[in-house]
């Protein structure tokens, strides 16, 4: 299949992204798949409720079958289509964070596909504030499930770059927007029990959920680094965001660290082995790798999620043979950023005492 890539940037005036848009939209109300931008990361969209176009979305990925899609609507009441007893929660959670990188579990209406939730009662929902992904809903008059439009396992896209690496060849278009601006995948919070529960740590916090619903709680299930319960998500139990070399996640005191993960560098490398290393604003000068990149100051942590996955890929296309990062763990933003690097690095974590 030839995959046309179609440019359209996100400041332009939202009549002429709407005009831009048809090919892709044409494609979508088609049964095809198309890939487009959102504030998160690049997702791989198709017509929701057509069972077809969705097994599609499957197949170009590689993704499991039991791995649900998230649906993406554009207008809060589109949750009625899809959703049955919405609760009063959602309309709560929507007024603080729609549009924006949230995503909700309700229960299903039988209109939804059980290809689309990957076999599951219940359905995820997103509105998202890209102009590009709105336009492209609208104008498809379909609500849209895309999941991250990465090859199975591998890390998200947050450029159009990484998904014709990933996607060239197996869909119909790819909609370039330009880079997206949080960088990791949404929050998802599940509505469905008696307590809400976050599934997925994302940039939407556990405190933001707080103030709106104060009884949110975390799943243990994505806490535990001992794997003993399974995260409720279908999705998070897989092996995710791995880059090809092997990563290692170095924690402790600041000198401590650098000295480690210096340590191991000039191990490796006396072996032979190329090595990279993820670094922050203020220990960047201090490491010798192969390839040292710059993810940010540590205080901004903005900023590091944006720029994780793509360093994870610029590993991949340097041939980088092993990976050692600085650790990054916080309440806010910091969990989310957590939860993605530990499964690219299969929950290896070393301590420098
Ligand atoms: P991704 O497209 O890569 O962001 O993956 C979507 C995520 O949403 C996966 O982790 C799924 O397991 C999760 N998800 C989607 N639908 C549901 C659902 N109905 N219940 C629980 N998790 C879901
Ligand atoms: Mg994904």
């Amino acid at each position: 299949m030839d995959t046309r890539v179609l440019e359209i940037k996100k400041n332009l005036d939202e009549n002429i992204i709407n005009e831009k848009i048809k090919p892709a939209a044409d494609i979508i109300a088609a049964g095809g798949l198309v890939a487009f931008p959102t504030e998160t990361v690049y997702g791989l969209g198709a017509d929701a409720l057509n069972e077809k176009a969705a097994e599609k979305i499957y197949a170009a990925k590689g993704r499991p079958s039991d791995n649900p899609l998230i649906i993406h609507i554009a207008d809060f009441d589109d949750i009625y289509r899809i959703g049955e007893d919405v609760p009063e929660a959602a309309k709560k959670l929507s007024d603080a964070y729609w549009p924006g990188p949230l995503t909700m579990i309700v229960k299903k209406k039988s209109t939804v596909p059980y290809t689309t939730t990957g076999g599951l009662d219940t359905v995820a929902v997103r509105l998202p504030s890209h102009p590009v992904a709105r336009a492209l809903i609208r104008e498809s008059g379909c609500l849209i499930a895309a999941p991250s439009a990465n090859t199975s396992g591998r890390p998200s896209p947050t450029l159009a770059k990484h998904v014709i690496e990933d996607m060239s060849g197996k869909i119909e278009m790819i909609v370039d927007g330009g880079s997206c601006n949080i960088g990791l995948e949404s929050t998802i919070v599940d509505l469905t029990e008696d307590k809400p529960m976050i599934l997925r740590p994302g940039y939407i916090t556990l405190a933001m959920i707080k103030e709106i619903l104060p009884d949110c709680e975390i799943d243990p299930g994505i806490i535990a680094s001992d794997s003993l319960q399974k995260p409720k998500a279908p999705g998070m139990k897989y092996k995710h965001y791995a880059p090809k070399a092997e990563l290692t996640i170095v924690d402790g005191a600041e000198e401590a660290v650098v000295r480690k993960i210096n340590d191991l560098s000039a191990k490796y490398r006396n072996e032979g082995k190329k090595v990279g290393i993820i670094a922050t604003e203020a220990t960047l000068s201090r490491y010798n790798g192969d390839d040292v990149e710059n993810i940010g100051q540590r205080g901004d942590e903005a900023m590091i999620a944006r720029n994780l996955f793509s360093i994870l890929r610029d590993f991949d296309s340097k041939d980088i043979d092993v990976i050692f990062s600085e650790s990054f763990e916080s309440p806010d933003v910091g969990r989310a950023i957590m939860n993605r690097l530990l499964k690219a690095a299969g929950h290896k974590v070393i301590k420098a005492e």
